[in-house]
């Protein structure tokens, strides 16, 4: 079986011909030549030593003894060389330990490293997560303390938010906490569904902790963060006393078996003590402040694990000998054929592919605007991409993990029965998946994000600045030669976006509230359909020049030619081809989707007294 997990010659083109990194003097080390090392480098990492953690992690999963908790063996050396090789902080500041890399070329080693296991690389998320609230919010004391150690991933971190009684609702949450004489907190209360809250990767782990100081405000407008370690940290670095968060259970779950899923108690047994980060109340804005980065890491989690899975069932379809070929009719002397010869696997394969790399495009993307802002000193670029990222954030988050589960379920689909079976990948790349549509807010929070906030958001100009970006590449690739038939349809799904964007804007803030919002998901759904179809159009446009020049004119019989001779004539081709599917074949069912949102039928509505009974 091939261990691939990523089409290397798919990113180099979003890394170098499509995105390309910011121009500033920070990444001026990060040349071409620098960045294919980083690239194989973390390749390399995640083939060779990630990926067998990946089935074993599965198989073994966390075990819960005495209160502690032990993750498969296997990762103790993976994470060891993940820690060793900086992985940790790749794209931080120098300062912090740093290796200031560009975000851009952060998701591709990510890509590689959470597509050859994603329970593994969730230690990593949830560390780096907290590494950056505690540099976000932290005092002098609390970085000195604990964020460097943090970022060296000698120490852990995770995000304490979940209750039983609050989910999607955090401003529910019961964690209590009671201001002492010295300025610290008595932290008490239960969390739970805790990712990596408890482990033996790390000699400590630093929990960002969501709770209610006496007597503040009900709902969101009364929670605070707190720093709460394990272990006690004296001043000189070294570990003290226990903190009294006990692991009081572990989930066993549909997948990401390799990741620890805690329920933790804080202070019920003997005096857990944190200490404010940020400021008394400001726990919500706070954690906002945060989400996009984890919001997107978990789009990424879904986009590399949907990489994989294509990866894997490309390969098996060029090897499974199954049936005849179409066209040898009934002859009995023909011979079979590869299963990847058939046109509904080749159509499956190219659903796998055109939402690949339309994620690879997108999460790339938002890499580079990330990368913008922290580098830009016009202010209003700086302004503009800020809001382009909030706007982007769901799509993100929301459509690509929704897809992800399905090119994982075309994966499964391509093996066949085997694909069913837990002696291959695509089954645990299904099964890992599809908790990404669930934590760090559903998808059905995500879509409520973006219609209720981001629409509006700045007067609904933000939403118009998503807009102008895909207006802007339709302008540019109206000067390409060949593919002026994939322009006409993509500017034609924009201004059907801009008109329903509008339209499904009003109503949310009318007496029509209900029914807009229970249009929120399908209107992610076509935001997300023509953001890909636009990603794919703008690889089109750099794909058909080039191509042209490898074999000479986009003639058919010289394409075919050159597609046979040259790799980088078929790789090129291959991008046209994925933009005419996605944006002839799938993109018009977004039409159907558009014109329904624009009916506003009302069952949604009504269902609840007629079917379901109300409680
Ligand atoms: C494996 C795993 C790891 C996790 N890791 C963490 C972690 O590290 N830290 C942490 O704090 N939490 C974590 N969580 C918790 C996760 O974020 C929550 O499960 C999630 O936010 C949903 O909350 P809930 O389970 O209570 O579901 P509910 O909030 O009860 O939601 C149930 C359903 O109702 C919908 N719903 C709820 N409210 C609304 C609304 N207002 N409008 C529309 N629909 C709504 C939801 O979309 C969902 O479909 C994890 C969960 C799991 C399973």
């Amino acid at each position: 079986m091939a261990q691939l997990i990523a089409d290397r010659r798919d990113v180099d083109f979003v890394l170098f011909e499509q995105i390309k990194r910011v121009e500033h003097e920070s990444f001026d080390e990060f040349n071409k030549k620098t960045i294919d090392l980083i690239v194989s480098e973390a390749r390399n990492l995640a083939i060779k030593e990630i990926l067998p953690t990946f089935k074993d992690g599965d198989e073994k999963g966390c075990v819960l003894e005495n209160g502690k908790v032990t993750v498969p063996e296997s990762f103790q050396r993976a994470w060891k060389l993940f820690r060793e090789g900086e992985w940790l902080a790749m794209c931080d500041d120098p300062e912090v330990g740093g290796q200031g890399m560009p975000r851009l070329v952060g998701c591709a080693a990510l890509e590689y490293m959470i597509g050859a296991n994603s329970a593994f690389m969730l230690y990593y998320g949830m560390t780096h997560g907290a590494a950056k609230l505690v540099e976000a919010f932290g005092t002098e004391d609390q970085k000195k303390r604990y964020m460097k150690k943090m970022f060296a991933g000698d120490w852990g971190g995770t995000m304490l938010l979940t209750e039983p009684e609050a989910g999607s609702d955090v401003g529910a949450l019961t964690t209590s906490a009671v201001r002492n004489a010295d300025g610290t907190y008595s932290i008490k209360g239960s969390k739970i569904f805790i990712s990596a809250g408890e482990h033996d990767l790390c000699d400590n782990i630093i929990h960002p902790v969501l709770a209610r100081i006496e007597g503040a405000p009900a709902g969101t407008r009364g929670i605070s963060l707190f720093l709460v370690p394990k272990y006690h940290v004296n001043d000189d670095g070294s570990l003290g006393e226990f903190n009294h968060v006990v692991c009081t259970g572990l989930e066993h779950k549909m997948g990401i078996h390799g990741n620890s899923t805690a329920s933790l108690s804080l202070g019920e047994k003997g005096d857990c003590i944190g200490t404010l980060l940020g400021e008394e109340n400001k726990g919500m804005p706070e954690m906002f402040r945060m989400m996009n980065e984890a919001r997107a890491f978990v789009g990424m989690q879904g986009f590399a694990v949907a990489s994989a899975s294509y990866m894997y069932a490309l390969d098996y379809a060029r090897n499974r000998v199954q049936g005849r070929h179409l066209l040898a009719g009934k002859n009995p002397e023909a011979e079979d054929v590869t299963i990847i010869q058939h046109p509904d696997v080749k159509r499956q394969l190219l659903n796998m592919k055109v939402y690949t790399e339309g994620m690879r495009s997108l999460i790339y993307y938002y890499g580079n605007c990330s990368d913008i802002v922290h580098t830009t000193d016009d202010a209003k670029l700086k302004a503009d991409t800020s809001a382009l990222i909030e706007v982007l954030t769901p799509i993100v988050k929301g459509y690509v993990t929704d897809k992800a589960l399905e090119v994982c379920s075309h994966g499964v689909q391509i093996y066949g029965g085997y694909g069913y079976i837990c002696e291959y990948p695509v089954e645990q790349l299904m099964r890992d998946c599809r908790i990404f549509m669930i934590y760090e807010g559903t998808n059905g929070i995500q879509a409520m994000d973006l219609l209720g906030r981001k629409l509006s958001m700045n007067k609904g100009e933000s939403f118009n600045y998503f807009l102008d970006q895909m207006k802007k590449t339709i302008e540019d690739a109206k000067k390409i030669d060949g593919i002026q038939g994939l322009v006409e349809k993509v500017t034609h799904a924009v201004s059907r976006l801009e008109a329903l964007a509008k339209d499904i804007g009003q109503r949310s803030r009318s007496e029509k509230v209900l029914n807009a919002y229970a249009f929120a998901h399908p209107f992610l759904e076509v935001t997300g359909d023509v953001t890909f179809a636009w990603m794919h159009l703008w690889r089109a446009s750099i794909a058909a020049p080039k191509l042209a020049e490898k074999a000479g004119s986009l003639e058919k019989d010289a394409v075919r030619n050159a597609v046979q001779k040259n790799k980088e004539a078929a790789f090129y081709a291959g991008q046209i081809e994925s933009a005419k599917f996605f944006i002839h074949t799938l993109l018009p069912s977004a039409y159907g989707k558009m014109d329904a949102i624009l009916e506003g039928d009302t069952s949604v509505e009504d269902i609840l007294e007629v079917s379901f009974g109300s409680k």
